[in-house]
């Protein structure tokens, strides 16, 4: 499998330290507030390349942390503490706010199908390892204190800037316009292990340590769990774009110096979903969220379909006629998966075979989940007998996760005779009562279930999405 990487800029073979065996390191959520859909569109590529590996034999250790500590505003030293932000905000604690939307997120990764990691961490869980850590690190000489905190000497490192994408310059520039600039730093790229000299007075979270009573910074977080769980030698690391710097710049220049050796070859960043209006926000504008979505009448999984539609490394701008067409689209997919539910007979090796080879195909060649999208269309229309039809989309779905057979097993129609799609009357039907549902007119969604039921057919509203069944 060819994949880009963010490290050498160019789509690299995919190799493994271990034959067989992939270590995984995903950057976790921040848990201040909901998720958007623009950070689930990196945790369901992620799951994409996780499955797709696994499909293609790997066994597959897959970390992630939960950010429950440490990560402020700006993504390096300056701004407010996200989480002490959102405790205020809802009059809360800080671990109130971490376990709700912890809990939020797995909800919201379960209706996108979209796996828990192997191995969850919440960083207040590690604290001793980070203090550990960083305590080597001062004893290597690469971390040093002052003026209250602990900070990471960038200087100490042969290289800094590892991604290649970004100009040094620009980053110099970021680095000087800190709203606050921190004189207790040595250089100016160096960045904080350790807070005691805390800004927030009314810092919640707080734990003892050799250079007093303070809190880790975020990028430590990362390189510990993932050193801990995944081992000295780290395989691939993930995550949103804007984590590249400073965040992965951080972890690599921490992770390397405490172990003495190079630790991760392989790095995979999801460019960013933006609205029309540009950078997606928490605060600004709409707050796209999943249960936004479903409040307006779309399927979740219909968002991870509009995500694998696209490449990972495109950045993509969310509208809701996409999102539209999307539904559309993926509704006209499980009528079909739904036809082909009765298949029996046997499969057709060679065609099975040929049809599998073209979704690998564009697997292996950097995720091009579009162009995967792309293939399983191919089998629906191949020249070939339903049950390979059937065997083929389901293999494909291991790794897509688009639930399409479960889909076309709820949608079809539920009686003891095989199965058949819905007349095409019924699905005009349906496509317009989902919109004025979208449009929360529910008298005319009312009216238009009646025409359905007219036509002799129930429809339901379930948490798995519009059930229909033949009366
Ligand atoms: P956070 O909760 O802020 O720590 O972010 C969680 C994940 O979402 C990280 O991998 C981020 O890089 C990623 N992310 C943040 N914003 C976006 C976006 N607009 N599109 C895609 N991924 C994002
Ligand atoms: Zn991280």
């Amino acid at each position: 499998m060819k994949l880009y990487n963010s490290l050498t800029r160019s789509k690299d073979e995919f190799v493994t330290h271990e034959p067989g065996k992939v270590e995984m390191y995903t950057c976790g959520p921040t848990v201040y507030h909901y998720a958007h859909i623009g950070n689930l569109r990196s945790y369901i590529m992620e799951d994409v390349l996780e499955k797709y590996l696994s499909y293609s034999g790997y066994k597959v250790n897959r970390v992630m942390n939960i950010t429950d500590v440490g990560h402020l505003t700006s993504d390096g030293d300056t701004g407010d503490d996200k989480m002490l932000k959102g405790a205020k905000r809802e009059h809360k604690t800080v671990m109130e706010i971490a376990k709700f939307y912890t809990d939020a997120f797995f909800n919201d990764c379960r209706k996108l199908n979209i796996k828990v990691p192997d191995t969850v961490i919440p960083a207040t869980s590690c604290i001793d390892e980070f203090i550990r850590v960083i305590g080597v690190l001062i004893d290597k000489g690469y971390a040093y204190e002052s003026g209250g905190n602990v900070y990471f000497d960038t200087s100490k490192l042969d290289k800094y800037y590892v991604f290649n994408d970004f100009d040094e310059e620009d980053l110099a520039v970021g680095v000087r316009e800190g709203v606050e600039a921190d004189l207790a730093k040595r250089n100016k790229t160096d960045f904080a292990l350790w807070f005691t000299k805390s800004k927030f007075e009314d810092q919640e979270l707080k734990w003892d340590s050799p250079w007093g009573v303070g809190y880790p910074g975020w990028h430590i977080e990362c390189s510990c769990i993932s050193m801990k769980n995944n081992g000295e030698y780290l395989d691939l690391h993930c995550g949103g774009i804007d984590n590249a710097f400073p965040h992965h710049t951080n972890e690599i220049a921490q992770s390397e110096s405490y172990l003495g050796h190079p630790w991760c070859p392989q790095w995979f960043h999801v460019r960013h979903l933006n609205t029309e209006g540009g950078k997606m926000s928490k605060s600004k504008g709409e707050f796209l969220t999943v249960s936004l979505l479903e409040e307006k009448g779309y399927d979740p999984i219909v968002y991870r379909f509009y995500c694998l539609q696209s490449h990972y490394r495109r950045a993509l701008v969310f509208s809701y006629p996409n999102l539209d067409n999307a539904a559309s689209a993926y509704s006209k997919l499980v009528q079909k998966v739904a036809a082909l539910l009765k298949a029996t007979g046997e499969i057709d090796e060679a065609a099975f075979s040929a049809l599998k080879k073209s979704f690998a195909d564009a697997m292996d060649n950097d995720l091009n989940t579009s162009l995967a999208v792309t293939a399983l269309y191919d089998v629906l229309k191949a020249d070939t007998n339903d049950m390979t039809k059937l065997a083929l989309i389901k293999d494909f779905d291991r790794v897509l996760s688009l639930g399409l057979t479960e889909h076309a097993e709820r949608l079809s129609v539920q009686n003891d005779s095989p199965s058949e799609e819905l007349p095409a009357e019924v699905t005009e039907l349906l496509e317009q009562r989902k919109a004025a549902r979208k449009e929360k007119n529910f008298a005319l969604a009312d009216e238009l279930r009646a025409k359905i039921t007219a036509l002799g057919y129930s429809v339901e509203e379930t948490r798995q999405g519009t059930v229909v069944k033949k009366l």
